[in-house]
């Protein structure tokens, strides 16, 4: 049976970092692995992490089994992180959370529970997406079109091109946005912009489904969810995966959720219920532990404070690093890289042809996927003057 297989491509950013680790450059640097980094190059525990961890186990007295839904109070706990204090959805018991491995999860989670709703409808995502929206949508079955997003050349959204064809869409379609730090190009829509587009799909009926990874990397936890919690105001019907695995830095203990806000109560309490049918359908049920950690954090009004504060670290960090880089850039004579200082998150295109991504590996060990999206974490104060020479220099 199992003769017929043929063998994959070894995925591509897996290949480079294979070629990075064997590398024996001092100065070589990895920007190519999307996990954020501190200036030593490290990913280490949260403090607030730790903490809650460790008040989890204190009071652990199981490892029986969880349930579909997973951690108690964790789904609550999320709702407020992402939709705020007192949002309308949530006020009027519209919206169904549940935990799901990651974010990974949440979007195919999302996908398996379209499919039951609606088998034929289409789902949009923007050009360029993260790559893994296609398998993760695309392998539950669903049809997937793209909609214009980012404009390379002017680096920025191509807002009125991406209007244009989502006024196309109707009540058959979903919408799949980066709630804020977009993946890979770092571009992300204005509040005007978030605000046209609500006007949009109210009037033609299409559902957006929200892609929050990265809450708290962009301008703060409060301003990120800014679109999100306006969609699902003003709309009746929103999707939103959630990820715990940047702004936690819980990566491998597989955190997050998926939330429907319903039309009404009664169809939230069907939604939930499906939900849950999926969930049992593919995993059973969630992994307990990162989930537990992030209830004991945001449930905490100490241990809180202390997570909020140490986001706010990790995205002044890489606000600094942009800035840095944007006028390392201009002292070498090369002062059209200010866009990188407006973009948001780990992510940005530095703009690069596949040849210069190719001689910056070959002549000075930097590393990048070949359509020269960087993950801004990689940099630091230590390594900023070698990475903009070696990028200067191949501009040349
Ligand atoms: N969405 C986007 C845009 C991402 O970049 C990522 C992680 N790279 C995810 C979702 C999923 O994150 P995870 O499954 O690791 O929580």
């Amino acid at each position: 049976m199992f003769n017929q297989l043929d063998t994959l491509a070894a995925d591509p950013i897996l290949g480079l970092m294979a070629a990075y680790q064997q590398d024996t450059h001092p100065q070589k640097l990895d920007l190519g692995i999307g996990v954020y980094k501190n200036e030593e190059g490290l990913t280490p525990v949260l403090e607030s992490v730790s903490e809650g961890q460790n008040r989890h186990i204190a009071l652990e007295n199981t490892k029986s089994y969880l349930n579909p839904a997973g951690y108690p109070g964790f789904n609550e706990a999320m709702q407020t992180l992402i939709f705020g204090e007192a949002h309308p959805a949530l006020m009027s018991h519209r919206v169904a959370t549940v935990q799901t491995p990651g974010g990974c999860g949440a979007l195919r989670v999302a996908a398996e529970l379209i499919k039951r709703a609606m088998a034929d409808v289409t789902i949009w995502v923007s050009d360029p997406t993260w790559a893994n929206h296609i398998p993760l949508l695309g392998d539950a079955g669903l049809s997937i079109k793209t909609y214009p997003y980012y404009d390379p050349k002017n680096k920025g959204v191509r807002f009125e091109d991406m209007l244009e064809v989502l006024a196309q869409l109707g009540t058959d379609d979903i919408v799949l946005l980066h709630g804020c730090c977009h993946n890979p190009c770092g571009a992300d829509l204005s509040k005007e912009q978030w605000q046209t587009l609500a006007g949009l799909a109210l009037e033609r009926g299409f559902v957006p489904f929200i892609d929050m990874a990265y809450q708290g990397f962009g301008d703060g936890l409060e301003d990120d969810a800014y679109g999100l919690r306006l969609l699902s105001e003003q709309l009746p019907e929103v999707i939103v995966a959630t990820s715990c695995s940047k702004n936690f830095g819980l990566y491998r203990e597989r955190t997050g959720c998926i939330s429907f806000v319903c039309e009404s109560e009664k169809a939230m309490k069907a939604t939930k219920s499906q939900l849950l049918s999926v969930a049992r359908g593919i995993y059973s049920m969630p992994p307990a532990h990162g989930a537990a950690i992030v209830e004991a954090i945001l449930n905490h009004s100490t241990l809180r404070e202390q997570w909020i504060q140490e986001v706010d670290g990790m995205r002044k960090r890489m606000q600094g690093l942009r800035s840095a880089f944007s006028k390392g850039m201009a002292i070498r004579g090369h002062d059209n890289f200010s866009f990188i200082e407006n973009e948001k998150g780990m992510f940005s295109f530095l703009g690069l042809t596949p040849q210069q991504v190719e001689a910056l590996r070959v002549r000075y060990s930097i590393y990048m996927i070949n359509s020269s999206r960087v993950n801004i974490a990689g940099i630091s104060s230590v390594n900023i003057d070698y990475l903009c020479d070696s990028v200067s220099e191949v501009l040349e």
